[in-house]
């Protein structure tokens, strides 16, 4: 066993590795290491959390870590780019449900009134975000169906649901005891509470339930850090939770709506979108190169259908071949484009463009009439005017990246099949707009061929 403090110094190192890690995951350029460094924090936690406590020896810590590896190398390789959010929603879930048993466990340790609230909250926050990121998991993968679902009642019954854990919260604080029905009360209707939380989002507005179940499964961990009396889990807790309320608030901007209004509005609930109607301009490979091996500044905007079609190496190698050819390139960024946060980044990343090239979206936006052409590579909803000019429309309001001010637009798509809001796209009508049907990899392989003819 280690003395406590040994174990402290231990925790504070762990503590300064999250922050910094933390930190480096603010730039591209130094996430990967910020990643390693966390983890690094997070093994150094772990282990002298079970030798100090004489929960596990050595030998079975590394049976542990070899399982463990095993699962997430696994995973790492065999769940598809495009299927990250759902797993991000299901860690959320699971770090819920961690919480949840620890809060429970502890309540086999002291008795006492302190104890008992703050094992009810981690329960209380824990069960929440079970139920809640498994929900936002089957909407996600429209295992479910994707859309808000809103019911005359829905204000009311949650209120009782509230009023009924309030008032089960003070008769278990009251009596504590693992084997108490209160306490099974107060589980089922954290959980309940988690569906009828998630149940009216929906749409666009997912991104923002995932970042704010993420910070939920950050402050049922701190909750169950005080249970426990455990340092580490109460500062990774808060870190995770804080980490989650600013990026729900960095999401809530992007999408220009009040986190209030994205939690209880329901999606597209009242909105009557326009009929949008019009001629479609499709163009081919071939006469696309030309436009753009005439342009000298072009704009890739990519979205959620780079992902699917893995096109990023291709994008880049396009943007190469431009750049040799005197034309300027960058690639605008929109904060909730593709499925998860960072989505887009990551996947430019691990085709090598360089940062200097992203563009954030009030930045480009500020210069796209002089943009020769927008090459819109599977993104829809982040590219719809509709968001601009349509009253109507369930996602008017939010900020896009206005590519219908680029003197040409090149939609890359498959169909004329709407986005995750589920909107027409007045984009793909606009007399400035080409469409170039087909898998964004292979258009841009076709494009890129005629370059190299
Ligand atoms: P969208 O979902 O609006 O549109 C993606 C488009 O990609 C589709 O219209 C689809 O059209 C096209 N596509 C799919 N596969 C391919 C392919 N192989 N080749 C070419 N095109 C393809 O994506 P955006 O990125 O524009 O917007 C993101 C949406 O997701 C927003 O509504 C956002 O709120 C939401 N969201 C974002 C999250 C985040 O954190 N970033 C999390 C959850 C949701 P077609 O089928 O015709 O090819």
């Amino acid at each position: 066993m280690m003395d406590s403090v040994a174990v402290n110094l231990a925790y504070i190192v762990a503590a300064a590795l999250f922050v910094f890690g933390l930190k480096m995951l603010g730039s591209p350029a130094t996430a990967r290491r910020g990643n390693a460094l966390s983890a690094a924090g997070m093994l150094i936690a772990v282990v002298v959390t079970l030798l100090s406590k004489g929960i596990l020896e050595w030998h079975w810590i590394a049976v542990a870590m070899l399982v463990g590896a095993v699962i997430g190398a696994l995973a790492a390789r065999l769940v598809a780019m495009t299927s990250m959010p759902e797993m991000v929603a299901l860690f959320n879930g699971t770090g819920g449900a961690a919480s949840l048993l620890v809060g429970w466990a502890a309540l086999y340790g002291d008795g006492s009134t302190f104890t008992a609230i703050t094992v009810t909250l981690s329960v209380l926050i824990g069960g929440v975000t079970l139920s809640g990121s498994i929900l936002a998991w089957g909407k996600l993968s429209e295992a479910f169906g994707s859309r808000a679902v809103v019911f005359g009642a829905q204000r009311f019954v949650n209120g009782l649901i509230l009023v009924g854990l309030l008032a089960a919260g003070v008769l278990f604080v009251m009596q504590p005891a693992p084997d108490s029905p209160v306490f099974f009360v107060i589980l089922g209707l954290a959980l309940l509470l988690g569906v009828m939380a998630v149940l009216p989002i929906g749409g666009a507005d997912m991104p923002v339930v995932i970042s704010l179940l993420n910070s939920y499964s950050g402050l049922a961990a701190c909750a169950a850090g005080f249970a426990i009396n455990n340092n580490i889990l109460i500062v990774s807790g808060s870190l995770v939770g804080a980490a989650g309320i600013i990026l729900t608030n960095i999401m809530c901007k992007a999408m220009n709506r009040s986190l209030a209004n994205v939690l209880f509005s329901g999606f597209g609930a009242v909105a009557t979108a326009s009929k949008v109607e019009g001629e479609v301009k499709p163009i081919n490979a071939e006469d696309a190169y030309l436009i753009l091996e005439a342009a000298s500044s072009v704009t890739f905007v990519p979205g959620y259908g780079m992902a699917v079609a893995q096109a990023q190496h291709a994008v880049h190698e396009l943007g190469e071949l431009l750049e040799g050819n005197g034309c300027e390139v960058t690639f605008a960024i929109h904060p909730v484009a593709g499925r998860m946060p960072g989505h887009m980044n990551v996947l430019l990343a691990e085709a090598s463009v360089p940062y200097d090239q992203l563009v954030e979206m009030e930045d480009i936006n500020r210069r796209m009439e002089t943009v020769d052409v927008a090459v819109v590579i599977g993104a829809n909803d982040v590219v719809n005017p509709a968001a601009r000019q349509d009253e109507g429309s369930p996602i008017y309001g939010m900020p896009i990246i206005n590519v219908d001010h680029a003197r040409t637009v090149f939609v890359l798509k498959r169909s004329m099949a709407s986005g995750f809001a589920g909107v027409d796209n007045p984009l793909f009508f606009g007399d400035n707009t080409r469409m170039l049907f087909g898998d964004a990899k292979a258009s841009i392989m076709g494009m890129v061929a005629q370059f190299k003819d």
